[in-house]
């Protein structure tokens, strides 16, 4: 493990999980704590190769679109029978915790998250703001170990990463779908996720949400035009040193 931040990812298809694929999900950790962004599909799966639920510190779910927390209904089963340790700390908004079934206290302690806020899990401090997306979303800074994550949740392009501050070691980006289907959905293309990451002054870009038929590569190579540098497009799996 190393010294510092990172995140690997659990899951990183966008709006639904494409063959053998999880939708997004994001395992951040320092060497004292773990931290579930974003709840998806499949990511409950994938998580639970890197960390044992009892030393999971926290989950932080951007909105309520399910393709960010579906398996936190398959947590609160583990939790409420499975796998002995205090309820989950849960930080989110309100519209989220109403859309769920599986509430309650026993299950998570839910701790309201919302923009402009400060809040810490560990070592990591965290601050939010309210993207550009139709329900209420939140993008998160994670700064731990003298690093700077940033990750736009869904996002359209009437949000950018500058909102999070300067100073992004790592920007995790969205960046459904190439170009051409810019202005029909609120989220981002892969030029038009490189371009908030190059005017952020981001240190380094990783896109992600692609939905499962956008091409990868075509993505990529939008990215990095835009970025004037090299992107890298999340899998699930891969591991960055933030
Ligand atoms: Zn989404
Ligand atoms: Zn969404």
């Amino acid at each position: 493990m190393s010294s510092g931040l990172s995140v690997t990812v659990l899951g990183a298809d966008g709006s639904y999980p494409g063959p053998g694929g999880a939708c997004s999900g994001y395992l951040v950790r320092t060497r004292t704590t773990s931290l579930w962004l974003d709840a998806g599909p499949g990511t409950l799966a994938n998580l639970q190769r890197h960390v044992p639920l009892e030393e999971l510190d926290a989950v932080v779910v951007t909105h309520e679109h399910i393709d960010h927390w579906s398996d936190l209904e398959h947590l609160a089963v583990a939790v409420r029978w499975v796998v002995p340790r205090p309820p989950v700390p849960l930080h989110c908004e309100a519209d989220l915790v109403s859309s769920m079934r599986a509430g309650g206290t026993d299950v998570f302690d839910w701790l309201p998250a919302g923009p402009g806020e400060v809040t810490t899990v560990g070592d990591m401090a965290l601050t939010f703001s309210r993207t550009d997306h139709p329900v209420d979303t939140l993008a998160v800074r994670i700064d731990a170990a003298g690093r700077s994550l940033g990750y736009s949740a869904d996002s359209g392009p009437a949000w950018d990463l500058s909102a999070l501050g300067p100073g992004i070691d790592l920007a995790l980006c969205e960046a459904t779908f190439l170009s051409d289907r810019e202005g029909s959905l609120s989220h981002m293309s892969a030029r038009q996720a490189g371009a908030t990451a190059r005017a952020a002054g981001v240190g380094r870009l990783v896109v992600t949400h692609l939905w499962p038929r956008t091409d990868r590569a075509a993505a990529r190579a939008e990215a990095e035009k835009a970025f004037a540098g090299p992107v890298a497009v999340a899998f699930a799996g891969a591991r960055y040193e933030v």
